[in-house]
């Protein structure tokens, strides 16, 4: 079968490789229909999470059940699925309190203790991705969200809630948004998009977006009515925040992470604030943040970030919060929200590509060419 395979940093090819087969009693295996390119991959992209070459990439895909392990009751051949990033056994302690990120079980590597996630590296349990025409999914009991054989919605409309979605609504509930906040949310990607749109729902008073690519502020003003700002204009974009906010904003979102077009992980050992345009997402989150106030960290960090501002925050009584988001929780109430049409999931969607495009819809999304802003390639 074809699929995203990573060769090198910033090599990633469409190859022919074996298709996956059931491996365990509750494993399924899903005929992909359509699978998202994700900030996160892009990580993997440009050699900061490091994999081995021919790993198959993605973690945001949909499909058609092919075929059940014999243990698998929940499921049956040509069903429709989503499938999270997340890949959890249902069973654990961290399963049963909504914390699916966090699974016992789905993590085969003995080195690192948190959840398994799909696509995402040797280091959270090394299960090959679904940019593919085929995947295996394991947990087949828990894991993969049935979608009820009456919803005759399009896959652009339901793929997301295999990640961006339930990320960003959690981010929002994580960091504790509630009426008459004032929010910024760092980022103007799939992630920070929708963000900025569930707080909003939350009851925010006021919402700022952040970025330094202008089609992505446009777009962010556009599909949610948000102040937006540029900090590449500003040398202390955070001190500008604190000024048009009295002295802050109640709760900063950083959708951003380690942000691989300035590569962070270069200066890793160096002072990394040089001048307002090299901000890390993370100091200018708590330059913006009032006293008292809360930085929700969504935005992946590698472990190599070691440039922590811990006093500062201590001295300011901040609170921080962060993690992966635990996605299967919040899927059924997604769900519900896009029958009900409460908000537009296809509004992010800049490019539908075949998958054999691949290696150009990567390019583009990392480059910002073409006012790319999500990807869904089709096997
Ligand atoms: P994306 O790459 O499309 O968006 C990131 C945006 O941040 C870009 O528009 C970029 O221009 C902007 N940016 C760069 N530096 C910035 C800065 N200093 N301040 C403000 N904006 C800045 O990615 P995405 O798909 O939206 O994902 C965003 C992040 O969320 C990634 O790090 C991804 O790995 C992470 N993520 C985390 C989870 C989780 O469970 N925690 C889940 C999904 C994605
Ligand atoms: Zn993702």
């Amino acid at each position: 079968m074809k699929a995203v395979t990573f060769q090198g940093a910033k090599d990633i090819q469409v190859k022919n490789v074996e298709a996956p087969k059931i491996e365990k009693p509750d494993d399924v295996i899903i005929k992909v229909t359509s699978t998202a390119i994700c900030g996160s991959d892009l990580h993997i992209y440009l050699g900061a999470l490091p994999t081995h070459k021919d790993y198959v990439i993605g973690h945001e895909p949909m499909g058609i059940v092919e075929e059940v392990g014999p243990e698998v009751t929940r499921l049956k051949k040509g069903d429709r699925v989503v499938i999270p990033f997340n890949l959890a056994c249902g069973d654990c302690y961290y399963c049963k309190h909504d914390l699916e990120s966090q699974c016992d079980h789905s993590n085969t590597n003995p080195h690192v203790d948190s959840g398994g996630y799909l696509g995402f590296t040797e280091r959270y349990g090394n299960y090959p991705g679904g940019q593919a025409e085929y995947l295996r999914v394991p947990y087949g009991n828990f894991t993969p969200f049935l979608i009820p054989e009456e919803c005759d919605l399009p896959d652009e409309a339901l793929l997301f809630m295999s990640d961006v979605l339930p990320t960003a609504y959690w981010s929002v509930e994580h960091a504790g948004v509630k009426k008459g906040d004032t929010v910024a949310v760092l980022g103007c990607g799939p992630v920070g998009l929708m963000a900025q749109k569930f707080a909003w729902m939350k009851g925010a008073s006021r919402v700022i977006a952040i970025d330094r690519v202008p089609y992505r502020l446009q777009h962010a003003k556009k599909m949610n009515n948000v102040e937006i700002l540029n900090f590449e204009e500003y040398d202390e974009v955070g001190s500008h925040v604190k000024e048009i906010t009295s002295g802050g904003v109640d709760i900063v979102i950083d959708c951003v992470g380690m942000d691989g077009k300035k590569n962070l992980l270069e200066k890793v050992g160096q002072k990394m604030k040089v001048q307002g345009g090299t901000l890390s997402a993370f100091e200018i989150a708590h330059e913006s943040v009032r006293k008292a106030g809360t930085i929700q960290v969504t935005g992946v960090y590698g472990s190599l970030y070691n440039m922590f501002p811990l006093g500062n925050l201590f001295e300011r009584n901040i609170t921080l919060r962060m993690g992966q988001a635990p996605v299967i929780h919040y899927m059924p109430m997604l769900f519900e929200k896009i029958m009900n049409k409460e908000f537009d999931p296809t509004a992010i969607i800049s490019h539908v590509l075949p998958l054999d495009d691949a290696a150009a819809a990567y390019k583009k999304f990392h480059e910002h060419e073409d006012d790319c802003i999500k990807v869904i390639l089709k096997p």
